[in-house]
């Protein structure tokens, strides 16, 4: 049989659904990413859908994806184009007889795979797809997924009751090699992406503290270093990159998997210490679960003024408002410094995010899709349910009825830059 697997955040070989367990009788892997027309793509509030941090960081786990092919045999082919139009010419260019690929939850995203779904079963092809982006696996919940709470705190105590984590599977070791025909220039139709010429034009946008591989920062947060055993206390830091555990880029491109994470904690739990902050991690990998399963259920509504509620909220469109936030010129210095730091940076501590996006949108009155836009362009982190469920919920637009919280900026401020390091360190100078 010949597979092509279409990579999209599944950017890794550890626990990976379809590399970890090929059936016997696979003669040839095409391994596929495609970069969709949103990599290009300018928003329409005129900046980049994609910004430089995040591309770069993209590049890099393509590279890190395909040297570690190439280490078992096989490689990444990386093409420009749609997915449906470039997975199924390349299926029917090799023989393929089965395409699988990791669905998303989200409508773009969704979209997608309905078209390569169509275009290769009219072809004949076969196609397998799979839930594997949530710790809790979806048939694991203990309530069909239309009945899933639209409270986060129910959710969680719902789950945490018995919570099962699949084991996660360990990567091959060897990998079939791609089809022959790959070889034949007659067959290179398609637009190919050199990663490494492409990856030059934004080797200077390195986010600080992702600069390691996946698997080495979880070794470190948590055997390494141990900084597991004090996330609690350092969870809500803002300088430095070791506060929190700085997964969520790797999540976010699927290069971590996140029941490796879960039982990781676990094994730490076990061989070192279990305490709250233990505890606390897994907790906040539950609300990324809960975005997640929200997302599927929520559709376009995600996207929607009135957000999953429907709630009827006359959003501010004030572009002169709206850059200087962007810019970090609001004249706050908290605010500032927060997005100074992430335009410099492709990073914002989850502290800063809830702040921005509550000044945004409680205190300037801005459409809150025009800051979940912005956080897209420029987080590193960038996830699609993570982000938009989030801006929800800051917005008080989410389905959970206690979202009206406004944050005091002077008491933020005090509290968590009470020397105002932070505000120095990111303060108007970069602005
Ligand atoms: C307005 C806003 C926008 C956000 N946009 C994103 C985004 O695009 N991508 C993203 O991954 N996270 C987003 N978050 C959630 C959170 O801020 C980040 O996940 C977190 O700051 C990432 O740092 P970390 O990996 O060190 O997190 P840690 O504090 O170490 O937490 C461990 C993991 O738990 C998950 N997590 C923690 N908090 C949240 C949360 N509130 N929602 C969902 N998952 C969470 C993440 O996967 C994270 O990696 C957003 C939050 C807000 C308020």
């Amino acid at each position: 049989m010949n597979i092509l697997h279409w990579f999209r955040n599944d950017l890794r070989l550890d626990d990976h659904r379809v590399l970890s367990a090929l059936p016997a009788d696979t003669s040839t892997l095409l391994c596929v990413v495609v970069l969709d027309d949103r990599w290009d793509a300018v928003h329409r509030l005129n900046f980049p859908r994609i910004g430089p941090y995040r591309k770069s960081f993209v590049l890099q786990s393509l590279r890190t994806l395909h040297s570690d092919l190439s280490a078992r045999g096989n490689q990444l082919l990386v093409v420009r184009g749609s997915p449906g139009e470039v997975i199924c010419s390349l299926a029917t260019a090799h023989n393929i007889d089965l395409v699988t690929f990791e669905r998303e939850p989200t409508s773009e995203e969704m979209d997608h795979e309905a078209d390569v779904v169509r275009r290769c079963t009219s072809m004949g092809i076969k196609v397998a797809s799979y839930d594997e982006r949530t710790m809790i696996h979806v048939e694991d919940l203990p309530f069909p997924l239309h009945d899933l709470p639209s409270v986060f705190t129910s959710f969680r105590t719902s789950v945490e009751r018995s919570l099962t984590i699949r084991n996660p599977r360990p990567a091959c070791t060897a990998l079939p090699r791609p089809p022959e025909s790959l070889y034949d220039e007659s067959q290179h139709s398609f637009d190919l992406v050199d990663l490494s010429a492409e990856f030059i034009q934004y080797a200077d946008y390195q986010t600080p503290g992702i600069d390691v591989l996946p698997l080495d920062r979880l070794f470190d947060y948590t055997f390494g270093r141990q900084l597991a055993a004090s996330y609690k206390e350092t969870r809500n830091g803002l300088l430095g990159t070791d506060y929190s555990t700085r997964f969520s880029p790797y999540l976010s491109v699927g290069s971590l998997s996140p029941r490796r994470i879960y039982h990781t904690i676990r094994d730490f739990e076990h061989n070192v210490i279990a305490n709250t902050s233990t505890y606390w991690i897994i907790f906040e990998l539950l609300w990324r679960d809960f975005f997640r399963f929200r997302a599927s259920i929520m559709g376009r509504r995600l996207f929607l003024s009135g957000g999953e509620r429907g709630t009827r909220t006359s959003w501010k469109h004030d572009h002169q408002l709206f850059d200087k936030w962007k810019f970090g010129r609001t004249g706050q210095p908290f605010i500032d410094a927060n997005m100074n730091e992430l335009r410099q940076t492709g990073w914002m501590s989850n502290r800063g995010r809830q702040n921005v996006a509550s000044y945004l949108t409680k205190t300037l009155g801005i459409d809150w899709r025009w800051g979940a836009s912005w956080f897209e362009s420029q987080l590193v982190d960038y996830d699609c349910p993570s982000n938009w469920g989030n801006w929800q919920y800051v917005a008080g637009v989410g389905a959970d009825p206690r979202e009206h919280r406004v944050f005091s900026l002077e008491r933020q401020a005090a509290m968590y830059d009470p020397q105002g390091e932070y505000v120095l360190r990111w303060g108007e100078r970069w602005g």
